[in-house]
């Protein structure tokens, strides 16, 4: 049988991609290397709710596991500030917690509703494109589709067999997900993210509240020195540790070190093609290096990206899909790009004049559920930093 698509990676983006395309009526094979679903992945798991104004069909309440509306800042552990993030009308705005597990199946189960195939356990190691097809190759087995989508993920081989993102940038995190019960005299609250800045050079460390569990982790967004990676280890693991004494905790006895994982970040040098270009191979999500260089988020970023591939494929356009993806996201990323320079170059008066005033807070709610875009937050710090005493 020859597919329409076949999806390399069960992941936010190639899941999204699935579903839309085989709502669209196109025969889609999704595979992915886990052998099971749910499958654990680590990752601090917020979504803004915006991701609603973008994508049709996402029913959050059957995915969410917490919503939070606060944000609770530290510098280098001290000096907290716990603020509400809200809508210009003055209710909530809201970021949505999600366990991984749950999220990427809810997505998968969609695809697989819409009439897309999933096959489990196949770990993909070739792709070779003809002329009338592509071929996707794992093991002793192979299938043929009119065209392929990498959502592999951050170290993907669909792009490095097709030639594409070869020359990427990485950013390092970890994160562990830590046993918590939330009981009144607990230093975490189920509707905040904590995130404490300074101890880690261009990057924070983050709480993220689950039920049951807090993820905790920090990220290096712009590494240095990439050889360096046993030292960036260390300080990651040092602002952890300053992330949980933040809130009156130590790291708890028999849970391992988290490992380290790599991410990468994009470049937006306005050439970097994300598709072949004869449009057969099309990469979403990490594999195209869609991660948001200030914040480090990537989610609602794979599944627009898949959102805006499933469109294409329909159409058969996908030589304008590089085109359509830089028109959505190029002016948020290169503006998240400038806000992170300023930041990272002045992080402790960036924390003190933006970050803990109450009003960045404030802007970040209107931020995360769309009601105003990144460049519109840059104009307002630059307007800050200009006449800080306004
Ligand atoms: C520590 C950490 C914390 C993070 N926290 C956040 C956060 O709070 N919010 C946020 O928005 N983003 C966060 N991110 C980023 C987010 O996890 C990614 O941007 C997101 O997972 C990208 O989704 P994706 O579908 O592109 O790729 P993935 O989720 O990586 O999915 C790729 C899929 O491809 C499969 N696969 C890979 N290779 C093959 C192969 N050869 N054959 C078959 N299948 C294959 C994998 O099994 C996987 O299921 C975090 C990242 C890290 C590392």
């Amino acid at each position: 049988m020859i597919y329409d698509v076949i999806v390399v990676g069960a992941g936010p983006g190639g899941a999204m991609c699935a579903w839309k395309c085989a709502e669209r009526g196109m025969t889609v094979l999704l595979l992915d290397r886990a052998p099971s679903l749910p499958r654990y992945k680590p990752c601090g798991g917020g979504i803004p709710s915006s991701l609603v104004r973008h994508v049709e069909g996402l029913e959050p309440e059957k995915f969410t596991d917490l919503t939070v509306t606060k944000l609770r800042h530290t510098w280098r552990g001290k000096s907290p500030v716990l603020a509400e993030m809200t809508c210009s009308n003055g209710e909530p705005a809201q970021v949505w917690m999600v366990m991984r597990s749950k999220f990427d199946t809810y997505l998968v189960e969609k695809a697989q509703a819409a009439g897309a195939t999933l096959k489990l356990g196949v770990k993909v190691s070739d792709v070779t494109v003809q002329s009338d097809g592509v071929t996707v190759t794992a093991g002793e087995e192979s299938w043929t589709a009119r065209y392929v989508v990498g959502a592999d993920g951050a170290k993907g081989i669909v792009g490095a067999r097709a030639g594409l993102r070869l020359g990427k940038r990485w950013g390092i995190a970890r994160e562990v997900e830590i046993p918590f019960e939330y009981t009144e005299s607990a230093g975490v609250l189920k509707d905040a993210c904590y995130l404490d800045y300074g101890s880690v050079k261009n990057g924070y460390a983050w709480i993220f509240p689950k039920t049951g569990y807090l993820s905790v982790g920090a990220g290096m967004l712009v590494p240095r020195q990439p050889k360096a990676e046993q030292n960036v280890g260390k300080i990651l693991m040092d602002a952890i540790h300053v992330m949980l004494g933040s809130v009156g905790m130590t790291y708890p006895e028999g849970i391992d070190a988290p490992k380290l994982w790599a991410h990468p970040i994009p470049f937006w040098t306005g050439i970097e093609p994300l598709a072949t270009k004869d449009g057969r191979v099309l990469l979403v999500g990490d594999a195209a290096g869609v991660v948001q260089p200030l914040f480090g988020e990537g989610i609602q970023y794979a599944v627009r990206t898949g959102n805006i591939a499933a469109q294409h494929l329909a159409e058969n356009t996908t030589e304008s899909y590089t085109e359509a993806v830089k028109l959505e996201l190029a002016g948020e990323f290169d503006a998240a790009l400038r806000v992170g320079k300023v930041f990272h170059r002045t992080p402790y008066l960036s924390y003190k004049l933006g970050v803990k005033n109450p009003a960045g807070t404030k802007l970040v709610g209107r931020l995360m559920s769309g009601e105003v875009s990144l460049e519109h937050l840059e104009q307002r710090i630059y307007d800050k930093l200009k006449n800080p005493f306004k």
